[in-house]
């Protein structure tokens, strides 16, 4: 099957360029040509399917041409190791747990599946394909994370120095072997300007392979569609029920790949776009326009984002049109205040411990059912786990969240870090020197 770039339909590529490239040069995102719909003998045999089993009928028929079924079930049985539960939190409200992979967040899933996909692109490749990552925090340990000990691969992640927790700066700088860590004198806007410049530049093109691993790469999004499907296995009578799923939301890739499971037959009744202040999607939902603006620092700060890089794909999926998007998806936004209160209460109520993220879902999912009587249930995602947000959460509950072993023990490995300054040449001449990186 070929992806299309949603600046220029005629630009078609196969999926190793769509994947090696990350964004066409005409400044729009890739989206497969096709989103064909699973037979119904697939949705009749779910309940009694497995995560990894579902997960590669769904990529057989979206990426089963380009890639050979053996080394499709082996990058599937890595790359998804964990499971994503379904967990009952109220009454017709149920939160699907993503925070089961190394870096507690769901962010592992596109990671991992990225970095094995390239792997097998580039196995005839008899130069290193070096990734540079700039990171604000969360994507930066999913891509080391997931990228660890891959053949044939480099991952180089810059990130801000004094402007990430320490959790995050362990899971990135701790692991060594193929990845290298670069603590930069600047913010993450320096650190995102180093990896531009260097990824246009041509002296380095020249002498080394170099790509990117931000959200907008497709090979993100596809996996992503996996635990849709996941969700609804889990739920009985899945077919004959009107469902709702709300999706905590920044970039909004999680959403989208959500609209492409639904494309291919999965029965969501309506898809809820949750966010913090930072609400340039529902209130382009509300009026039509969307407006971007300079992000806002909130409590969910992975939602903090002020131009939501997959919009281009949630428009271009359906044809434009504002009225077929809002038919689709519902726009609501929170407060870090009834963010903390949703937390709180969930706590007292039930004993479980919600992140600022899957706080934000919680909320959004509560008001759409107030609202709409007629539906059966609701899912909402959890997409970190509280113990990334420590912080912000043990206030709010008054007690103390357990830190998971595989979180534990990156905290006690030693911190590798290279430190740089912003200038471009220093980061240029570290790339070209470094023998590793050939
Ligand atoms: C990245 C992230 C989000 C936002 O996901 P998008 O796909 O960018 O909308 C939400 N929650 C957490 C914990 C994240 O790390």
């Amino acid at each position: 099957m070929k992806y299309y770039s949603t600046a220029d339909h005629s630009n078609r590529v196969a999926l190793k360029t769509a994947v090696l490239e990350g964004m066409p040069a005409d400044g729009g995102l890739y989206i497969p040509e096709k989103l064909p719909k699973l037979p119904d003998n697939f949705f009749n045999a779910l309940p009694d399917m497995d995560f990894q089993t579902l997960s590669f009928e769904v990529a057989n028929i979206l990426i089963g041409e380009d890639v050979p079924e053996a080394i499709l079930r082996n990058i599937i049985a890595e790359a998804l190791s964990f499971e994503t539960p379904l967990v009952d939190i109220e009454d017709n409200i149920k939160t699907l747990e993503l925070f089961h992979g190394p870096t507690l967040a769901f962010k592992d899933v596109g990671a991992r599946f990225m970095s094995r996909l390239m792997a097998y692109f580039i196995q005839n490749d008899d130069r290193k394909l070096n990734i540079l990552v700039a990171t604000s925090g969360d994507t930066g340990s999913a891509v080391a994370n997931g990228f660890y000990k891959i053949p044939g691969i480099n991952v180089i992640v810059l990130y801000p120095a004094g402007k990430i927790s320490l959790i995050q700066e362990k899971q990135i700088a701790t692991l060594g072997e193929n990845v290298t860590a670069l603590k930069v004198n600047g913010t993450f806007d320096d650190c995102q300007r180093l990896v531009k410049a260097a990824l246009v530049d041509a002296d380095l093109q020249k002498s080394q392979m170099l790509s990117s691993a931000n959200s907008i790469n497709i090979s993100r999004l596809i996996p992503q569609t996996f635990y849709y499907f996941n969700a609804f296995r889990q739920l009985p009578d899945f077919q004959s029920k009107k469902i709702a799923v709300c999706v905590p939301s920044g970039n909004f890739g999680n959403l989208t790949a959500g609209l492409m499971a639904k494309k291919m037959g999965l029965p969501v009744h309506r898809f809820i776009a949750a966010t913090n202040i930072n609400h340039i999607v529902p209130d382009y939902l509300e009026t039509g326009i969307f407006s971007p603006k300079v992000s806002i620092q909130t409590i969910s700060n992975a939602m903090d984002v002020g131009n939501p890089s997959n919009f281009a794909r949630i428009l271009d999926l359906y044809g434009t049109s504002w009225t077929d998007i809002r038919r689709e998806i519902w726009g609501v936004y929170f407060s870090d205040d009834q963010t903390r209160a949703a937390i709180a209460d969930i706590y007292e109520n039930s004993g479980y411990i919600l992140d600022p993220h899957g706080a934000v879902g919680y909320l959004g999912l509560k008001k759409y059912l107030a609202q709409h009587q007629e539906l059966d249930s609701g899912i909402f995602f959890e997409t970190a786990h509280p113990a990334k947000f420590k912080d912000i959460v043990e206030p709010v509950i008054g007690a103390s969240v357990d830190i998971p072993e595989r979180l534990a023990k990156f905290l006690q490995r030693e911190t590798l870090s290279q430190t740089i300054s912003g200038k471009y040449g220093e980061f240029k001449a570290f790339l070209l020197t470094n023998p590793n990186f050939r």
